[in-house]
């Protein structure tokens, strides 16, 4: 719930004519919201100095920021560029991290065992092999938005810091998901945040920069952001980012994790042939992925839409096929497993008697679907 601060803010931003990089008095008024919402973040994140926050337009934006400017930097210096990544990433990793490999840089791909665990050994062995002289730069999640399985983000920035290597982490799951999420005493070097996934405007992201650190802007034009990131500012969305930053201590995270629990049990009591992914691994607190035996995950998510549920599943729609999840191939599954798993993600505003609804749905889906999978 919005406080009325919050929302004056916001109304403010939307009737500000002012753009925040004009120094006239409605300017001055729109910069003002842009910095109150960059302290409001700093605060959320354990983030000491506002100004190690840049905003972009989104979380991709702000990885995409990240890892090509460091890779133009090291570039500028004569350096090679080597990254290690995980094959869990989010799409705005890995497809960066592709784009980089054809140019040039060199990138390692962590596996995650069964249950999504990250090899933090096979870390430490790719960063003792590392040539010295590159520019090595580690970048992992914080939580998967597949699964929920939380990584060893702050030992994984740690391990990368005595190695000589930046860290950046996909922060996108974490604040709000994860209990005492916080930057503060760690060695993470960047991080990108998304506002709609902690209840902010769609199209605004930040990226955490630590101070000194140097990288080449991904987009050139105006000297906004500190010359990081040239273009007028979302003013509107960067204030509901920052309300929503504050607005995250309110947030029980221990309600949520009940549902969440709530909903695994009663799933499993109602339904055979369920498996609950990465259940025996850490998980953020609203995140559950289930797969059911003989039942495509797209057809869930279909039958489940028609019941007035939204859920998702993991694998992605490319040119009209459906491809299997990524993450679930490098968990093990086989690629008809990985077609059939759904991700249900609770937010703070879910109740016991919608878990209820929820699954009894569930149940009458996955029942008409193997029926009729057994008629054909
Ligand atoms: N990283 C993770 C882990 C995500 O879950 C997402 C979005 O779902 C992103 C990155 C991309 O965020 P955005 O939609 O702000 O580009």
């Amino acid at each position: 719930m919005m406080e009325q601060s919050a929302e004056r803010a916001l109304l403010q931003s939307f009737l500000a004519f002012g753009n925040p990089s004009s120094i006239h008095a409605s300017g001055r008024r729109a910069k003002a919201l842009v910095d109150d919402a960059r302290e409001q973040l700093a605060q959320a994140f354990g983030i000491s100095d506002p100004d190690e926050l840049l905003f972009t337009g989104s979380a991709t934006e702000a990885t995409n920021t990240a890892l090509k400017g460091l890779f133009q930097w090291a570039k500028k210096e004569g350096r090679d560029f080597h990254l290690l990544t995980s094959a869990v990433e989010h799409e705005a990793t890995l497809e960066t991290a592709r784009f980089l490999e054809s140019e040039g840089a060199r990138v390692e791909v962590l596996s995650v065992d069964g249950e999504g665990r990250l090899d933090l050994e096979g870390l430490e062995q790719c960063l003792k092999r590392r040539a010295k002289e590159s520019l090595c730069l580690v970048s992992l999640m914080a939580a998967n938005n597949e699964t929920g399985v939380i990584f060893p983000w702050a030992a994984a920035a740690r391990m990368a810091r005595e190695f000589g290597a930046l860290f950046h982490l996909d922060a996108v799951q974490a604040p709000g998901k994860q209990p005492d999420f916080s930057l503060a005493d760690t060695a993470v070097d960047l991080a990108s945040f998304s506002a709609h996934k902690i209840g902010g405007i769609k199209g605004v992201g930040a990226l955490y920069v630590r101070k000194g650190l140097k990288l080449v802007s991904l987009l050139h034009g105006g000297a906004q952001e500190r010359k990081r990131r040239a273009g007028t500012l979302n003013v509107p969305g960067i204030v509901s980012f920052g309300a929503a930053a504050a607005a995250l201590s309110e947030r029980s995270l221990g309600a949520m994790e009940s549902l969440r629990n709530e909903l695994e049990t009663s799933v499993r009591e109602r339904i055979e042939g369920v498996t609950v992914l990465g259940a025996g691994a850490s998980r953020i607190v609203n995140t559950s992925n289930l797969l059911f035996d003989g039942v495509r995950g797209e057809g869930l998510v279909m039958g489940l839409d028609l019941e007035g549920f939204a859920v998702s599943s993991g694998s992605a729609c490319n040119s009209g096929s459906i491809l299997p999840s990524h993450v679930l191939l490098a968990m093990g599954f086989d690629k008809s497993a990985a077609q059939s798993a759904v991700r249900v993600s609770l937010g703070p505003q879910n109740t016991l008697a919608e878990i209820h609804a929820f699954t009894e749905a569930l149940e009458k889906v996955v029942r008409r679907i193997r029926t009729a999978g057994t008629r054909a």
